[in-house]
């Protein structure tokens, strides 16, 4: 039971590049390193803007760009929804007010941010 150990046995060629310690996947492969850059994405990007496109009333007012995980922007939503004193939701990372409250969420951002 000889092991070949010339270049086409090999394993790990060269050409296979870095393999993550994590998953032991080829780095072109690898999720653990995109789901690290998905949750710092939107460092100090944070934006805010309103939304009326097929709303009633006022619209709403987005915060998008935020890294956080779910569960702390779901905290955060719910601390900003009681700063306004109205509703809101969060949506696949984005944080939504109801109606035109950019000014005071511009100013509760950056008071977090100072933190
Ligand atoms: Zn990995």
């Amino acid at each position: 039971m000889a092991k070949r150990t010339n270049n086409t046995g090999l394993v790990y060629s060269t050409d296979t590049g870095r393999i993550c310690p994590k998953c032991s996947r080829p780095v072109a492969e690898c999720q653990c390193r995109k789901q690290q850059q998905a949750a710092t994405q939107g460092d100090g990007k944070v934006r805010i803007s309103l939304s009326t496109k097929g709303r009633k009333g006022k619209g709403v007012t987005l915060v998008t760009g935020l890294a956080m995980p779910p569960g702390e922007l779901k905290a955060l939503a719910k601390e900003l929804k009681q700063k306004c004193g109205t509703g809101g939701t969060v949506k696949q990372g984005v944080i939504e007010i109801q109606g035109d409250q950019r000014e005071l969420l511009k100013e509760l951002l950056s008071r977090l941010a100072d933190k």
